[in-house]
């Protein structure tokens, strides 16, 4: 299928000076990330993720949650990035303010080379102290497991939101506001069905935004978007940029 992006889409993208994209678990899958679920394979495959991603679970068997994170680390650490997130960090210099939020644990915004993203679900190369929620800054896999927080003597957890707990306030205003500023909001590889974030195309929507949802799968955003982009992301992203900067070096030589 030979990929186009509207017209519309392109000036709209030219024109803006705040644009926030928001990207979910299709946009790894490109990098040839499992989802959540079908993760669940070999030892895994007894364990419902859903009981394993609780604080309950932790509390229960903190070393079967920490094994758990382990293996989808090394998971993610053998597996790259792929276009779509080099598109990002390449687009974000196209705008005075773009906001890149994310609902994806696995740093590859981070790894690509984006630094402003708001990670609303946290980030599994990342630990926290379960008693006292102090970040740390490393662990020693070989060492005791979990590792030991140092200052309170609580076992380190994996930096991420589990299922029972609430979102990062502070990230999740940040990221409302980025919605409710933005002039486009770019909607990537997420079904849309995960409250809050589910909610941030809809709002920008209602503040006047130009919601492009982009994804191979139709979601109930590709109905009310001003355009479903129909595609990877790591293929429709790319040709995005390429349209965007093409304008600018038009208008270089113009002057
Ligand atoms: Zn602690």
């Amino acid at each position: 299928m030979e990929l186009s992006i509207p017209q519309e889409v392109i000036e709209r993208l030219r024109a803006a000076s705040r644009v926030t994209v928001l990207t979910g678990a299709g946009i790894s899958a490109e990098s040839g990330i499992p989802t959540f679920r079908e993760a669940q394979i070999g030892l895994w495959s007894k364990y419902d993720p859903t009981e394993l991603a609780t604080p309950q679970a932790f509390a229960r068997n903190p070393r079967l949650v920490w094994d758990w994170y382990a293996y989808r680390r090394e998971m993610i650490q053998a597996a790259q990035p792929n276009p779509a997130h080099y598109a990002l960090v390449d687009l974000e210099q196209h705008y005075e303010h773009f906001t890149l939020i994310t609902q994806n644990v696995d740093g590859f915004h981070w790894r690509a080379g984006s630094r402003e993203i708001i990670e609303l679900h946290g980030n599994l190369n990342r630990v926290r102290c379960f008693d006292c929620g102090v970040p740390a800054p490393g662990w020693d896999e070989e060492g005791e497991l979990p590792p030991i927080c140092a200052l309170c003597g609580g076992y380190l957890r994996p930096d991420v939101v589990w299922f029972g707990e609430g979102l990062p306030e502070q990230k999740l205003r940040q990221a409302y506001r980025a919605a409710e500023q933005s002039q486009v909001f770019l909607s990537i590889g997420t079904s849309a069905a995960v409250q809050p974030a589910a909610s941030l195309p809809l709002i920008s929507l209602r503040s006047g935004a130009f919601l492009v949802e982009i994804n191979p799968e139709e979601t109930s955003l590709a109905i009310i978007a001003d355009y479903w982009l129909q595609g990877p992301a790591g293929k429709i992203l790319p040709l995005l940029l390429q349209h965007i900067a093409g304008e600018e070096q038009a208008s270089e030589e113009d002057t």
